[in-house]
């Protein structure tokens, strides 16, 4: 197949690129799209052929279920069983944006969407180009993250084609996204609302507009949980860099002198690593090859350079990286969650 790119303007897609997209639905085929988190692989929700394709595509496990794009609220009632009050005064809130809600589905959304569940994830999001898509699709789009199973979410449209050249119909450009990671996801189908992916939302937020949000006991340790996860996609590896990560965690000059110590070992060995820091510290290292991934001061760097920095190292021949961890203030528990996970939940912690 070949996959054909789509350069999309500052804000909107042509009238021909919209119908060509239209047409690529509508025959049940892929196009990946960005939106403010990261870059989506979309296809007809309600097609369940459609649905299949994003699995192999992506060669994602058929019990990890898709969140399902909508570009008008009205057409969330028509897809899913009740509408809890919480979820429309999250909406209220939070759509178009960076929040998913889960909802007991009706019979329009297929198991092949759902992973088998009886609950749908929806999301409506805050991305002019997305909406367009959504729209051009008939209303509802099934769209995880645009990148091989397993591998960093692609924020670029260059990512998209690293993983998926020859397996989708289209990829549109649309140029860096803005967030980088992905949505805050939150069951609304029970009588609790929980947090099951943390991300720029947080619960915090969640909690000005609907009082008690708790947050699932998967997502809050360091370590892997093994208990049964809500969210099937806990379950598997993600964002994985090529070469293994390890998080050292302490008091900022123990950490460097630590990685400092692992970095000189790996290089007399004949071996390359690399060194993920920040601005503020990225100074203290003294040898091996140092990305810094954003500022501290300004986390939103970090989040929004997270993945393309862990892409960026699978094309040194590094055979090891070491990571900061990054606690900060807003979205240290989204960037953290997804670190943890591309380490594998390798943590040393000094000090
Ligand atoms: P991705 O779009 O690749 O970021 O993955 C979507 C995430 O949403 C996965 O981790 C799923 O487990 C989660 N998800 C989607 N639908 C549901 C659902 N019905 N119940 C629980 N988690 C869901
Ligand atoms: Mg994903």
């Amino acid at each position: 197949m070949n996959t054909r790119r789509i350069i999309a303007g500052v804000n909107n897609l042509n009238k021909a690129d919209f119908n060509t997209i239209r047409n690529i639905f509508k025959n049940g085929g892929l196009v990946a799209f960005p939106t403010e988190t990261v870059y989506g692989l979309g296809a007809d929700a309600l097609n369940p052929q459609a649905s299949e394709k994003i699995y192999q595509a992506k060669g994602r496990p058929s019990d990890n279920p898709l969140i399902v794009h909508i570009a008008k609220l009205s057409d969330l009632y028509t897809i899913v069983r009740e509408v809890p009050d919480k979820a429309v005064r999250l909406a209220g809130a939070f759509w178009p944006g960076p929040l998913t809600m889960i909802f007991k589905k009706n019979d329009r959304v297929p198991y092949s969407t759902t992973g088998g569940l009886d609950t749908a994830a929806v999301r409506m999001p805050g991305h002019k180009i997305a909406l367009e898509v959504i729209e051009a699709g008939g209303g509802f789009i099934a769209a995880p993250s645009a990148n091989t199973s397993g591998r960093p979410s692609p924020t670029l449209a260059k990512h998209v084609l690293e993983d998926m050249d020859g397996r989708i119909d289209a990829v549109i450009d649309g140029g860096k996204v803005g967030i980088g990671l992905e949505s805050t996801i939150v069951d609304m189908s029970g009588s609790i609302p929980v947090i099951l992916r943390p991300g720029y939302i947080t619960r915090e937020m969640m909690e000005k507009v609907i009082g008690s949000v708790e947050i699932d006991k998967a997502i809050t340790g360091t370590v892997p949980y093994n208990g049964r996860p809500k969210a099937p996609g806990m379950k598997y590896k993600h964002y994985a860099p090529r070469a293994p990560l390890t998080i050292v965690e302490g008091e900022t000059r123990l950490v460097a002198e630590k990685i400092n110590t692992l970095v000189k070992e790996k290089i007399q060995l004949g071996y390359k690593a690399g060194i993920l820091a920040s601005e503020e510290t990225k100074d203290f290292y003294t040898q091996g090859i140092i990305k810094a991934i954003g500022t501290r001061s300004r986390e939103e760097t970090i989040a929004a350079n997270l993945y393309a920095s862990l892409r960026e190292f699978d094309e040194t021949e590094v055979s090891c990286i070491y990571s900061e961890a990054f606690y900060t203030p807003h979205m240290g528990n989204a960037i953290m969650n997804r670190l943890l996970k591309a380490a594998g939940y390798q943590v040393i912690t000094v000090g």
